[in-house]
């Protein structure tokens, strides 16, 4: 059955012709077949299920490519509490993430994936531990799914980077590996192709070079994607120098870890030297944005893209908001190279949705664009905050809000008509996940430690 969405402003995502008046996009299969003036497509696909796009822009959705859904209740507190950016680089002291159930937890990713739908994502990164336990939940959801299974051989509890040298756990080390190969034999390739498993390093100083070259070993073999937290802290970067005499990117980059197919996130604690050896390893950037203004650095993010890295968005933690991210994307990024033009809007959102389906090894997604998989957006065009509308690739970026995603579909279903998500219950979902945030932070506060340094402000109300 071919669906036609008409009469709307398609922004492509291509250069050559980035914005389509009063357009129509047809789908057959799950795939864009045809895209051109409504009357035109109308006429061609004649018996086609037609939906207005009237007021409206059409276009891709996002991909996120790093997030951790199952640490969304950390959100309103966590955010406060950054790792310092000078010695001591330990967090002891910090309000620490409160223990939930499985069942809290499921709730709690329920959340996310509805936040994540409701600002027009249509393709996530999740990383986490112990995958196992919610791929099912995840993939249900109808959302493009890649699933990377976080390792770390290093022992539980050991505190990181101040000039001592790291140690490591060898018993975890093959434990680890086997943990990606039995997610990938249940799920990878499963919901029609949406999930797909990948391998997550946790950082270079949570994992020996002998995890790492594993690694390297096990994505070989199964044709993975890979990732790592890299250059994150400086911590890390100090511990890392401490215990192996270079800095995080040239250790990856020894171990053979850092390469094509590989997603190194954050890249903000580096030297210029640094970023060379990143930019020419083949590896793709995740810049995370909010997350690292947040933190008080940031990457030099268009200094790796001129060097040759392929750049992607993510949001990282406590926010599955990608509206916000590129947004965010642009804004940091021209306050740190002290430019008030670079980088442009259309160029941005472009690392979120078409670099980073490329990133994920999806080079037919991103943009809207015949032939390409049907991972599409609409954005109520006719909000107050949206008007005039005469550069409406550069409104995406610069004016328009998660709340204007009124529709979502992947795969060429829609997940989301007129901001009602359909495949997720909101209004108990948010209710739940309040009441249970609240007892667990409640928790977590009268049973912190002694000298605990809780954020203020934190109120559990009547
Ligand atoms: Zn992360």
């Amino acid at each position: 059955m071919a669906l036609v969405i008409h009469s709307g402003i398609v922004v492509t995502g291509d250069e050559a012709r980035p914005v389509l008046w009063n357009s129509a996009v047809a789908i057959i299969a799950g795939r864009i077949v045809g895209l051109g003036p409504s009357e035109d497509v109308l006429a061609r696909y004649a018996g086609a299920e037609q939906i207005s796009a009237h007021g409206k822009i059409v276009t891709s959705g996002l991909a996120n490519c790093h997030a951790h859904l199952s640490r969304i209740h950390g959100r309103g507190v966590m955010d406060d509490q950054n790792a310092p950016n000078t010695s001591p680089f330990s967090r002891a002291g910090f309000l620490r993430m409160p223990k939930i159930s499985s069942s809290e937890r499921d709730v709690f990713l329920r959340l996310a994936v509805l936040e994540a739908i409701k600002s027009g994502t249509t393709a996530i990164m999740e990383v986490g531990s112990g995958l196992e336990a919610y791929a099912g939940l995840l993939g249900s959801t109808g959302l493009r799914f890649f699933l990377a299974e976080q390792v770390s051989d290093r022992p539980a509890g050991a505190i990181v980077g101040d000039g001592k040298a790291l140690t490591f756990d060898s018993l975890q080390t093959d434990a680890s590996l086997q943990r990606i190969r039995a997610l990938h034999e249940r799920h990878n390739g499963v919901y029609d192709g949406r999930v797909h498993v990948a391998a997550a390093a946790h950082a270079p100083d949570m994992a020996s070079p002998e995890l790492f070259g594993g690694l390297v070993g096990l994505q070989d073999e199964l044709g993975l994607l890979a990732t790592v937290h890299l250059s994150q802290y400086w911590g890390e970067v100090r511990a890392i120098e401490a215990t192996f005499g270079v800095s995080p990117p040239q250790h990856l980059q020894k171990l053979g870890y850092l390469r094509e197919g590989v997603v190194a996130v954050h890249c903000r604690c580096t030297t210029p030297e640094d970023d060379e050896v990143i930019a020419h390893s083949g590896a793709s950037v995740c810049y995370t944005p909010a997350v690292s203004a947040r933190s008080g650095n940031s990457c030099r993010v268009m200094d790796l893209e001129a060097a040759g890295a392929k750049i992607c968005l993510g949001t990282d933690e406590f926010t599955q908001d990608m509206f916000e991210t590129v947004r965010t994307a642009l804004l940091l990024e021209r306050v740190r190279l002290g430019d008030s033009m670079r980088p442009q809007s259309e160029h941005v959102w472009r690392w979120g949705a078409q670099s980073g389906y490329a990133v994920l090894g999806i080079s037919d997604a991103g943009a809207i664009r015949a032939g390409n998989i049907a991972d599409l957006i609409m954005v109520d065009a006719s909000a107050a905050h949206l008007a005039p509308n005469i550069r409406p690739a550069a409104n995406l970026v610069h004016h328009a809000r998660a709340g204007d995603v009124t529709d979502v579909m992947v795969d060429g279903r829609w997940i989301m008509r007129d901001r009602k998500v359909l495949v997720l219950d909101e209004e108990s979902i948010v209710h739940e996940a309040e009441e249970i945030g609240r007892r667990a932070w409640s928790r977590a506060v009268e049973t912190a430690p002694p000298g605990t340094r809780a954020p203020s402000g934190i109120y559990f109300g009547a």
